[in-house]
């Protein structure tokens, strides 16, 4: 059973978590706020207890999963003997180096460690270790458990092992993988973001509400979900930095919906707060 560290237990730290633990993986999952970890223990709980209801998963699979997790406050901890950390703390740039550079201290020499940013570089995070070549990004999507996709992005010095090997992981998380050269945004994001500002500028434009924006997207285009809902469940915050560091580096296109920027300030975050384009009853 290979181990695994998931560094930040958000909206997606949480979800590689338990996936991985439900696929054999041995996971220990760091957050430096307790209480995000917590709420991450209580997320896999609810949501193995609906997959066993549904019969997606058996009882002893559910079980095996909960073995297989620890929750850390100690990072050092949390990634002793691990044979890769992924790492799914704030899109920032400057948290993220401070925590890779943490990892390569902490880590042993063999363990890789992964990036799961949306838009940023694993080249500028792996020149800040000492081990650039064992440094990629592996971009997972929001439900984890839900989506098949992993996009695998290789930094300027990252090893084709490295890459064989968090695909040969993403596999046995049961998902697909593509790889990616690096650039901005990738493939997905670099995509997603524009769909979902153009949404949000229409929106402020008085197009038309968000509902029948959603719905004109859902059925006329036939995404299965509306891009104004999507942004909810990605978390606005995330996605406005996102916005950010895309039009920090590919221009005028990406420059954030001042709407998007109204709701961070108001802390109308989408799902995760209850609320945001749209209401949700419970905040996740
Ligand atoms: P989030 O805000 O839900 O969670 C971030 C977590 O990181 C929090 O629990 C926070 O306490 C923790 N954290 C902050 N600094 C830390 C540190 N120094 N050490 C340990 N933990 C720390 O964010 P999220 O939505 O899970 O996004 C995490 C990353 O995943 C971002 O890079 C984001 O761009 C990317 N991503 C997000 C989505 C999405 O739909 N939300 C999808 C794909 C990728």
């Amino acid at each position: 059973m290979s181990k695994m560290a998931i560094i930040g237990s958000g909206t997606m730290g949480r979800g590689i978590a338990y996936v991985a633990a439900l696929n054999g993986f041995s996971v220990a999952v760091h957050d430096i706020n307790t209480e995000s970890l917590t709420l991450a223990e209580n997320y896999i709980q609810q949501e193995l207890i609906k997959s066993e209801q549904l019969g997606y998963i058996s009882k002893q699979d559910m079980n095996t999963c909960l073995n297989n997790l620890t929750f850390h406050s100690d990072l050092s901890l949390a990634v002793e003997d691990c044979d890769i950390a992924i790492e799914a703390v704030l899109e920032i740039m400057d948290v993220k180096i401070d925590v890779f550079q943490k990892l390569d201290k902490l880590c042993p020499p063999k363990t890789v460690l992964a990036t799961n940013t949306s838009t940023m570089s694993p080249t500028e995070i792996g020149a800040q270790t000492g081990r650039p070549d064992k440094v990629i990004a592996m971009h997972f999507f929001n439900p984890v458990h839900k989506m098949k996709l992993i996009e695998v992005i290789r930094g300027l010095d990252t090893s084709q092992e490295t890459v064989e090997f968090v695909r040969d992981i993403g596999t046995k998380m049961k998902k697909e993988t593509v790889e990616v050269n690096e650039f901005p945004g990738f493939i997905t994001s670099r995509m997603n973001c524009l769909i979902g500002n153009e949404a949000m500028n229409m929106l402020l434009e008085g197009v038309a509400s968000a509902e029948d924006i959603d719905k004109a997207i859902n059925l006329g285009l036939n995404h299965p979900m509306g891009p104004l809902a999507l942004a909810d469940l990605v978390g606005l915050d995330t996605r406005l930095r996102n916005m950010e560091y895309l039009h920090q580096t590919l221009g005028e296109k990406y420059r954030p919906c001042p709407l998007l920027k109204k709701y961070v300030k108001a802390g109308k975050l989408g799902v995760k707060t209850g609320s945001g384009f749209f209401h949700y009853t419970e905040a996740k």
